[in-house]
């Protein structure tokens, strides 16, 4: 069987990605698994940007398909901010609590329908012959008044899904994996693998 690397330290990443593609004939490894360590600088200026970046370094390196994700929290009242920077808005140790209340902070007293955001998640596909494909996933809502739910992570306690009447923070992990931005872009992926 062909090997399948996903270029990711995270396990809940993992978790998802073998139940998306778990019965793609492939044999799905995480970078640890395939005995891989490399520190990538990100510095693209989008999702798919940097999905590419991490993609291709990796599969020079372990010369088989390797895929790699990218994503970021999108607030349209903040110009799309802390999009690319998520992860490291604020400072990289800096608490979700924290960034989360900024965020509350900067849209107190924003009318509902200004308090739009999104999910976004790009993940690139690279062969080993230098093929390399992306796909965009999204999942659409808006900006919560405070914090709801213990589930996910990072900025998933402020993100409110209309259509559920919850946060992302207060769906299952199943809820979440099938309407999420990483879900939908994996799907996507797995149509052209
Ligand atoms: P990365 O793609 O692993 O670099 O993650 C980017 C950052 O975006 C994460 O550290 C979170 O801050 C944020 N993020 C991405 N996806 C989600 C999600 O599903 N829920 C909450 N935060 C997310």
């Amino acid at each position: 069987m062909e090997k399948l690397i996903f270029a990711t330290g995270n396990e809940d990443k993992m978790k998802e990605i073998r139940m998306i593609l778990g019965d793609l004939n492939y044999e799905i490894l995480s970078m640890k698994e395939a005995g891989i360590e490399a520190d990538i600088v990100e510095d693209g200026t989008t999702f798919e940007e940097n999905a590419v970046i991490k993609a291709t370094a990796i599969s020079r390196l372990a010369n088989c398909l390797v895929l790699a994700d990218d994503s970021g929290l999108e607030v349209d009242y903040m110009d799309k901010q802390p999009g690319i920077y998520s992860a490291r808005w604020m400072g990289e140790d800096t608490s979700y609590t924290v960034k989360n209340q900024k965020i509350l902070d900067n849209l107190e007293g924003v009318p509902e329908a200004q308090r739009t955001a999104r999910f976004v998640c790009a993940i690139a596909a690279a062969f080993p012959n230098g093929r390399v494909i992306t796909k965009r996933g999204t999942i659409e809502g808006i900006i919560g008044y405070e914090e709801r739910g213990t589930n996910g992570f990072g900025y998933d306690p402020i993100f409110f899904v209309p259509e559920y009447g919850k946060t992302t923070a207060e769906l299952s992990p199943e809820e979440k994996n099938e309407i999420s931005h990483r879900g939908r872009a994996l799907r996507m992926l797995k149509e052209e693998l």
